[in-house]
């Protein structure tokens, strides 16, 4: 091998935005089957905008202006969605104790002495909390994320979030197509709103409601099939899966914990980038040969 083209390789890279840290992981991008994706901020904007508000027992107002309170204290896509709908309301901020973070359901702490948590459709399952189903079914069915706001165990409110998927997406799921590499999209999120994404971008198999402890779990799965695979994703929770990736990639944007652990990293959010990664690749080791 001529060290010197992977070198001239690197800093080619570098000037696209793409910043390789491991080259042998970079070696594996001319080989691969499958490109797993996280969903949130990778195949979406991960902007999420509030669009309806159901509620029980208490005003919209008070509704918001404890979920506006309670995910202030996070970093999560849907708390920054909820943080901007409250400022866009002039909310104004509680107090909040015992804040606690629940990896892939939600969050919880103590307001004005009540126990106040925000959570996925599959933690009220888990807890078996009645909620209206029909309701729910219909916002999933958009495409929203949908969250429950609960006082001492109890439903009060429905928020419904939708984000947007990206078209540089949409094209990287089609170039991958054409290149005969199978794109699969891991998400936390429900499957209704998984599906209306995958759809969307005619991706070919969806891992949806992974719990963040799953995440490295099926990408050994991919791996275990024979399958060389590369993980994009850029959350806290997507490290272990970009850890055990045969390539791991992280977006520039993402968490420290992304990136220290990933092989490649992309300055620019961009998904079409991976597609230019692969090419790199190619070009890289055909001329080495
Ligand atoms: P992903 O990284 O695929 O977006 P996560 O594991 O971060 O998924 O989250 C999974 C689900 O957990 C979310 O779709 C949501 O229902 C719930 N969740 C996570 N964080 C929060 C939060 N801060 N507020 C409310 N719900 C949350
Ligand atoms: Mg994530």
């Amino acid at each position: 091998a001529t060290p010197l083209v992977t070198a001239v390789s690197t800093s080619i890279g570098a000037k696209r935005g793409l910043l390789i840290r491991d080259r042998n992981a970079f070696e594996n991008a001319r080989r691969l089957d499958a490109v797993v994706f996280d969903k949130t901020g990778t195949l979406t904007e991960g902007e999420f905008g509030v669009t309806d508000i159901k509620v029980q027992e208490r005003t919209e107002e008070e509704v918001m202006n404890i979920a506006y309170t309670v995910e202030s204290n996070s970093e999560h896509p849907i708390a920054r969605g909820i943080v901007r709908e409250g400022k866009k309301r002039n909310l104004s901020l509680s107090d909040v104790t015992d804040y606690e973070n629940m990896p892939g359901k939600g969050l919880k702490a103590k307001m004005d002495g009540k126990d106040i948590r925000v959570v996925s459709p599959g933690y009220m399952r888990e807890e078996k909390i009645g909620f209206d189903e029909e309701y729910y079914e219909h916002l999933a069915e958009q495409g929203k994320t949908v969250v429950f706001v609960l006082e001492e165990k109890k439903l009060i409110g429905i928020i419904a979030l939708s984000d947007m998927v990206r078209e540089s997406a949409k094209e990287a799921v089609r170039v991958l197509k054409s290149m005969n590499i199978e794109s699969i999209m891991l998400t936390g999120d429900n499957r209704k709103v998984a599906s209306y994404v995958g759809k969307e971008l005619d991706i070919d198999e969806i891992f949806s409601e992974v719990l963040p402890h799953e995440k490295a779990d099926k990408i050994d799965a991919l791996i275990r099939q024979g399958k060389k695979v590369a993980m994009t994703g850029d959350g806290v929770n997507d490290a272990p899966a970009l850890a055990k990736a045969d390539l791991g990639i992280a977006v520039g944007a993402g968490t420290d914990v992304a990136i220290e652990t990933a092989d490649i990293i992309l300055v620019k959010n961009n998904p079409l980038d991976v597609v230019n990664i692969i090419r790199l690749s190619k070009a890289t080791y055909r001329k080495m040969i």
